[in-house]
């Protein structure tokens, strides 16, 4: 003892106490988190999922993509009720994540309706020759900031009021050649665009654990409009149901239970 306190200037209580605040897990929320963001793959089976949400103790909601495009398996009313049926008797909300416009034409309304929720992103972009472009692929290069963005803030205003789904995904995630740009890029205003979009078409916003958005500005801005918000993580692994980044969110802009968007 005498040793420790010579080579210490604290003394061992002292250092008790700050290893204890070191390795103490994580305030809790004072209200239940969960993970409305959990893509199955064959890292991720129900059963792992299920087993992964009770250790995590939150509940998870599934997505899978429903539409015309070449990784969306859900593309008829017969597909989305086996999609469904897979699911419904195991504990988890259970949800669709559209990438493209036009998805909604292809199902029954009677059975979209047994959806718990439904969510989309704005990171599949239709471009003027008829392509889409996909800029959560990790080689997509933006030349010009302020255009690239101009045209995004409009392709969230439109999806905001064109697609009816009930959460933004993965809000204000940006191409990672320019995601160390995100000031610059998400100005006060166009924040406001999107901001005020989400508020008039009753959509919440997705706080995403795995790419770390949208920021704090953008959450406190958000909430002061009265926007809602979600927890998801775009996960197909052992990822699903991580909410060191939400935590962290939910203390610095003081979001509470009245906040939160449930299926
Ligand atoms: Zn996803």
């Amino acid at each position: 003892m005498k040793y420790i306190n010579k080579v210490l200037p604290v003394s061992l209580p002292v250092i008790c106490i700050w290893l204890f605040a070191a390795i103490k897990p994580q305030a809790n929320t004072t209200f239940p988190l969960y993970d409305l963001h959990v893509h199955l793959s064959d890292s991720l089976s129900i059963e792992q999922a299920v087993q992964l949400s009770k250790e995590r103790n939150m509940k998870f909601g599934i997505v899978e993509h429903p539409g015309i495009c070449d990784y969306c398996p859900i593309q008829n009313d017969q597909q989305l009720i086996e999609y469904l049926d897979a699911l419904r008797n195991y504990p988890v909300y259970v949800g669709l994540q559209p990438v493209v416009s036009g998805w909604r034409e292809l199902f029954s309304d009677s059975i979209i309706n047994k959806l718990e929720y439904v969510i989309m992103d704005a990171m599949e972009i239709p471009q003027e020759d008829g392509s889409i472009w996909r800029i959560w692929l990790e080689d997509t290069q933006v030349e010009d900031i302020d255009e690239f963005m101009e045209m995004y803030v409009n392709y969230h205003i439109k999806i905001l009021e064109d697609e009816g789904f009930d959460i933004l995904a993965n809000a204000t995630f940006l191409p990672k050649s320019i995601e160390d740009q995100y000031e610059i890029a998400w100005t006060k205003e166009r924040m406001q665009r999107v901001i005020d979009a989400v508020v008039e078409n009753d959509i919440a916003i997705e706080i995403n654990s795995y790419y770390q958005v949208p920021n704090a500005e953008f959450i406190k801005m958000a909430k002061a409009s009265g926007a809602k918000f979600s927890f998801g993580t775009n996960s197909r692994n052992s990822f699903a149901g991580t909410t060191d980044y939400a935590r962290k969110m939910i203390e610095e802009c003081g979001l509470e239970e009245k906040d939160i968007f449930r299926p």
